[in-house]
């Protein structure tokens, strides 16, 4: 028997993940119990029942700014993973393509020159566009609580075209819902620390190996510090326990199959509609988020055609209901379209879903049009990420303890980290949860 502390993590998407890699870090003994048969939670892949290839749950994409997804990657072995791009190419129907791209300038006018020669703005686009962002790189993000970012927009006076043009496809991209819904907070930090924060944290990094693949090496590290991962364990209730020697309180997680474990911890990182049934009646009332938790769905297409249609890695594509194009093979016959906030999606069938992507597609790809489609996949994400609306935003609960003394901690994409839901998000949420638990087994 190892004398390490004992953590269970509930939950093997990334917050999961990362608070297990970082307890371990920090000596403990880890067990990382996952309902599904894979890790990476909504980060992940399958195998195509009909194809027999792994595909994506839908494009994952990071950005230079999000460190501590960088540092998990490298944790377990998979940093090289990642393709990284300075470049993003801007695609409007009936305008050559524009590469944004860092130029000479030091941040935050590094993609002046570039936004200045972009073709798909206008000069009244570039003009408004210049003044709000000047209004960004001074905002006091805090100032914004309670406020939308499309109140933001409309107080530095952008012309309706322009939001479509330029903010929408960023916005929507970053925190998954429109610029009249999102919270300001949120949509600002995401330019102060991605776009406007130099060229290095504008960079966008896509993997080049199926998702599920960078989660292998999870077991290998958890073992080495003496713990270990389970697939197919659903937790059903976390309860609390008197301790055995004088009142101190242990922690007691139950699982699906009636096995009980009693760790020294318990991380509860689950999606956000699921955590309260987990957690202690007594915790659960603490949960004031619940009642303002709304969803925003995400739709992925994989496209394979007849003949090379993307020659760029990625595209953004203007005013179109397809916001991103990525780029699956080298010659580009294999694409994968996404499309964030896209509720008015959801209704469609497939069929109809590929044939407004082809559309867009062929609309802004020069010589896409010719191409014929011969197959097509759209997985829909109906919970994709919680909705970062003001609401929500002003009751995220902490990542770490929920209640001083007790060692359970709360760790997920929706808990208070200052980032959207993100892969980012999800990791600092992780290694917060686990040094919050970590300090506390300290303290008793
Ligand atoms: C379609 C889509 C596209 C996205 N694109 C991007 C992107 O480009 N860039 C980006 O940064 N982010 C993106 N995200 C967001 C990102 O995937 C999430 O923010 C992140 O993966 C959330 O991780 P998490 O660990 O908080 O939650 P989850 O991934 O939801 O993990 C929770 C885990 O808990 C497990 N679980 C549930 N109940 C139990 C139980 N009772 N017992 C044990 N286990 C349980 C679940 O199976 C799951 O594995 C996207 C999300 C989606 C859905």
């Amino acid at each position: 028997m190892s004398a390490r502390h004992h953590a269970i993590v509930v939950g093997g998407g990334i917050a999961g993940i990362a608070a297990a890699v970082r307890l371990t870090d920090l000596g403990w003994r880890v067990t990382l119990l996952e309902a599904t048969r894979r890790l990476g939670g909504r980060a992940t892949s399958h195998v195509d029942p009909e194809t027999g290839e792994e595909i994506d749950n839908c494009q994952h994409v990071t950005m230079g700014a999000c460190a501590a997804y960088e540092w998990l990657l490298g944790r377990l072995g998979v940093a090289d993973a990642i393709e990284w791009s300075g470049t993003q190419t801007w695609l409007r129907a009936g305008c050559a393509p524009t590469r944004l791209e860092a130029g000479a300038l030091p941040a935050p006018l590094h993609y002046a020159g570039a936004f200045a020669r972009a073709r798909f703005l206008s000069g009244l686009d570039k003009a408004a566009i210049g003044g709000a962002m000047a209004a960004i790189a001074r905002a006091d993000r805090e100032a914004w609580r309670g406020r939308t970012f499309g109140e933001f927009l409309l107080e530095h006076a952008q012309p309706e075209a322009t939001v479509r043009r330029f903010w929408s496809p960023v916005v929507v991209s970053a925190c998954n819902l429109g610029v009249e819904r999102v919270s300001a907070t949120v949509a600002l930090m995401v330019f102060q620390e991605g776009l406007l924060a130099g060229a290095g944290a504008a960079r966008i990094g896509v993997p080049r190996v199926a998702l599920g693949r960078l989660w292998e090496g999870v077991e290998w590290v958890l073992e080495r510090g003496g713990g270990g991962v389970r697939l197919g364990a659903r937790v059903r209730r976390v309860e609390i326990e008197d301790g055995a020697s004088g009142g101190a309180r242990g922690v007691v997680a139950r699982m699906g199959d009636g096995l009980e474990m009693v760790p020294d911890a318990v991380v509860v990182a689950l999606p956000p509609a699921r955590v309260g049934e987990v957690l202690p009646t007594r915790l659960r009332e603490l949960l004031r988020f619940e009642r303002v938790l709304e969803h925003s769905p995400i739709l992925g297409v994989h496209l394979r055609c007849d003949r090379p249609i993307l020659s760029v890695a990625h595209a953004v594509l203007v005013e179109r209901g397809t916001q991103w194009l990525f780029r699956k093979d080298a010659p580009g016959r294999c694409v994968h379209a996404v499309i964030s906030a896209a509720d008015e999606w959801m209704g469609m069938g497939e069929q109809q879903i590929v044939e407004r992507v082809w559309a867009d597609v062929a609309a802004c790809v020069p010589g896409a049009g010719d191409a014929r489609v011969l197959w097509a996949r759209a997985i829909k994400q109906r919970q994709a990420t919680f909705a970062a609306t003001p609401a929500f935003e002003a009751v995220r609960p902490e990542a770490g303890l929920i209640e001083a003394g007790v060692p359970i901690a709360l760790a997920g994409d929706y808990t208070r980290t200052g980032w959207p839901a993100t892969m980012e998000g999800a990791t600092r949420s992780g290694v917060m949860a686990a040094e919050a638990v970590a300090g506390c087994a300290k303290r008793c």
